[in-house]
C-alpha cells in the first residue's frame, strides 16, 4: 500500500492502522523546502518507525523504507495542470493535490492513500466524479475522511499504540525551541480536534489570543498580565 506519510497525526494513525491489519506499507514523504517543519517531521517519522519494532504482535505488517523526494524535483504533467485549473474555476483546492498527482504519475502510483480527516473541500472533490476531478483525485484514496482525531486516539489507546501516535508532528511553523506554535493551521486544527493537550501552555495561550479577540480586549484591562501573555506570543 502506498501512503503519503507526513509524520502528522492523521497519516501516522493510518500507517499504524494498516500495519495492525498486517499490510505491507510503502510510505512516501515529499520534502518541501519552504516548510520550517521538515526537520521535525522527519525526526518524528524516524522515531515512530523505530518504535514500531517494539510492537511486533500488534503491528504485524511490514513497514518498507520511506521514499523521500524533493518537491522541486517533481515533474509537472500538463494534463494534470489543465485539470487543476478546471477545478479552480469551480472551487478552490490546495495546490498540493496537483503536485501530488504529478508525483503519482511519475511513480506510476494509482492509489496513493492520503490521510486527511474531516476536510469538506476534499470531500466535495472526491464526490465529484468525472473530469477534471478524476484526473487528480482519481489517483488518491482518502480512507479516513470521516474519522475524527479523537476516534483515532481511542483506537490507538485500545491498541496500546497511543505513545507512537503522540510522537507525530503537526505544526508548520515551530518555535525556535522546537515546540508547536499554536497559531498555524495544523495547530488550530489540532486544538479544535481535541488535541490541545499536545501543545505547550504558551502555544495554547497564543491560540486563544488569536481566536478570541474579545478575550484580548478583556485582558487589556489587566496590563501586567496581558504583557506577560503578549511576550509569550512574540518571543518564540
Ligand atoms: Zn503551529
Amino acid at each position: 500500500m502506498n501512503i503519503l506519510w507526513t509524520g502528522g497525526w492523521d497519516s501516522t494513525y493510518r500507517l499504524l492502522y494498516l500495519l495492525s491489519e498486517g499490510k505491507c506499507v510503502r510510505p512516501h514523504y515529499i520534502k518541501d523546502q519552504a516548510r520550517l517543519s521538515t526537520y521535525f517531521e522527519l525526526r518524528a517519522m524516524e522515531s515512530i518507525r523505530r518504535a514500531t519494532l517494539d510492537y511486533p504482535d500488534i503491528l504485524r505488517g511490514t513497514l518498507l523504507p520511506t521514499e523521500v523526494s524533493e518537491k522541486s524535483d517533481i515533474a509537472s504533467v500538463p494534463d494534470i495542470h489543465a485539470a487543476y485549473n478546471e477545478i479552480l474555476k469551480q472551487f478552490y483546492v490546495g495546490e498540493q493535490y496537483m503536485w501530488l498527482a504529478d508525483y503519482c504519475v511519475g511513480r506510476g502510483i494509482d492509489n496513493m492513500e492520503i490521510g486527511v480527516e474531516n476536510n469538506p473541500i476534499v470531500l466535495e472533490a472526491v464526490e465529484s466524479t468525472g473530469y477534471p476531478y478524476s484526473e487528480i483525485f482519481g489517483r488518491f484514496d482518502f480512507p479516513i475522511l470521516s474519522v475524527s482525531k479523537l476516534t483515532m486516539q481511542t483506537w490507538a489507546r485500545e491498541k496500546s499504540l497511543l505513545p507512537l501516535l503522540e510522537r507525530s508532528w503537526f505544526c508548520h511553523t515551530p518555535t525556535r525551541d522546537g515546540h508547536p506554535c499554536g497559531v498555524c493551521h495544523p495547530c488550530e486544527v489540532s486544538i479544535k480536534g481535541g488535541m490541545g493537550y499536545r501543545l505547550p501552555l504558551k502555544a495554547r495561550v497564543r491560540y486563544y489570543l488569536r481566536v478570541l479577540p474579545r478575550v484580548k480586549a478583556l485582558l487589556k484591562q489587566f496590563p501586567r498580565f496581558y504583557h506577560t501573555l503578549y511576550s509569550f506570543k512574540h518571543h518564540r
